[in-house]
């Protein structure tokens, strides 16, 4: 297996971990967690596992809200455990399984961790929304799962942490965002050769749009993403570009390559996922229609390569083009690599206010053009008060080799200090929005 893990052999690329075990690729059925189950990326992993059921066992489900959903799934699926939020959502889910069935039901973040470290299970799918994740793909590199890895907020929290974690449990990382599994797939074997990255972004529903076309936009029109079909808070992201950004940092811990090696092209019609140059200006491409499961499948089923129900692509209907992103309508791109550019925990700033300011204007409280300037302030506030940027996430001490329980101490209060800023961060921009000068 180890020709098709990108980035061995070569300095340029240093993929966040080693390929799973001989052992994991051949072992069918494999025992799956799916984390977020009832979201966008949830539903359409549970239609992959509906396809090939002889693939697959679907050891737990986890949501955090969407309890009906949940039980649905559950009733077709059956899996022996489930986690949500709290403990109202856990006695509404209760009330909805029918009475010859009887799964443990879990609570809160430690039962999302309990979920994602199962020893039964041997891969997890961390698909849950934004920080909320954090917990879940933790748990399941430090019980050394195979992570298929579609919570890039994880990343972007604690991409170094991740990587740490990996090389000392074995737990290995397939990234489901499309276009960081396009690159995956583009380095399979490759690693030396290779010159940037080149992450494709759709522009999403104000492509296009001035910097002044973009302050009266609504929540309606933000939403309506123009190739993907995905949540509200993504979608958002998209209109903002963030998405894009919250990628490079992505791109950044998955593949060990510079700030400056990632590069962002505006392709509206989203059929090339991203591309890889390589040090002789060739162009590697990996295309498909844009349908989320196709990645989700190539990651849960890697290494083969099964039929899905995405329908084939027709390049003789459709042109494709690219630009470079307009950053003075769409600054949040550049935030995003000033925040890993800065270190410090600066991305955990960023990722934070862009979770609050995104909720504030989904709830109409401030501009869509607010999302950036709150973001900028909370990046600067943090910058004065920090002025060293001294780590937030300091090298590992301990390995699991060495001390598996202090390895996870370690992890508890890094988490517990990522927290904190987050908490902060969040605080801080409510604040500035409840003062009036970004509200509507
Ligand atoms: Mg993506």
């Amino acid at each position: 297996m180890a020709e098709l893990w990108p980035g061995l052999g070569g300095p340029v690329i240093n993929y966040i971990s080693g390929p799973p075990s001989e052992r994991w690729c051949h072992t069918l059925p494999r025992s799956l967690v799916i984390l977020g189950s009832t979201g966008s990326i949830g539903r359409s992993a549970l239609a992959v596992v509906a396809k090939q059921p002889d693939f697959f066992r679907i050891l737990g489900l986890a949501c955090a809200r969407q309890v009906n959903r949940l039980a649905e799934q559950a009733v077709t699926f059956r899996p022996p455990c489930l986690a949500v939020l709290d403990e109202d959502a856990a006695r509404a889910l209760h009330a909805l399984l029918p009475a010859d069935y009887h799964p443990r039901i879990l609570t809160g973040r430690e039962g999302y961790a309990e979920l994602a470290s199962l020893p039964e299970a041997s891969t997890v799918l961390s698909a849950q929304v934004g920080a909320a994740g954090l917990a879940g793909t933790l748990a399941a590199v430090l019980a050394g799962k195979v992570v298929c890895l579609a919570n890039k907020e994880s990343l972007v929290l604690a991409g170094g942490l991740v990587r740490d974690i990996c090389a000392s449990t074995g737990a290995s990382v397939l990234p489901v965002d499309s276009e960081h599994n396009a690159i995956f797939q583009c380095l399979a074997g490759r690693g030396q050769e290779v010159n940037r990255l080149i992450l494709t972004a759709s522009g999403g529903p104000f492509r296009g749009k001035t910097a002044a076309e973009l302050e009266n936009v609504t929540v309606e029109q933000a939403l309506k993403h123009p190739n993907w079909n995905m949540g509200a808070k993504i979608s958002i992201d998209s209109a903002t570009l963030m998405n894009k950004g919250l990628e490079v940092a992505e791109a950044f811990h998955l593949y060990g390559v510079g700030v400056d090696d990632i590069t962002v092209l505006v392709h509206p019609q989203s059929l090339v996922h991203s591309m890889v140059e390589l040090a002789d200006h060739s162009l590697l491409a990996q295309l498909g229609t844009p349908d989320m499961r196709m990645a989700i499948a190539h990651c849960l089923m890697w290494p083969h390569c099964m039929p899905t129900e995405v329908p084939p692509l027709d390049l003789t209907r459709t042109a494709l083009t690219f630009h470079t992103p307009d950053l003075e309508a769409f600054p949040c791109l550049e935030l995003a690599r000033m925040a890993l550019r800065g270190r410090g925990g600066l991305s955990v700033v960023l990722n934070a206010a862009n979770e609050s300011a995104v909720e504030l204007f989904l709830q109409r409280q401030c501009r869509f053009t607010a999302i950036a300037k709150l973001i900028r302030k909370a990046l600067d506030a943090h910058s004065a008060s920090n002025p060293g940027h001294a780590p937030l996430c300091p090298p590992l001490a301990v390995s699991v080799q060495t001390d598996p329980l202090a390895l996870a101490q370690e992890v508890h209060i890094l988490v517990e200090r990522i927290s904190s800023l987050d908490a902060q961060s969040r605080a801080l921009v409510h604040e500035l929005v409840r003062s009036g000068e970004y509200s509507c």
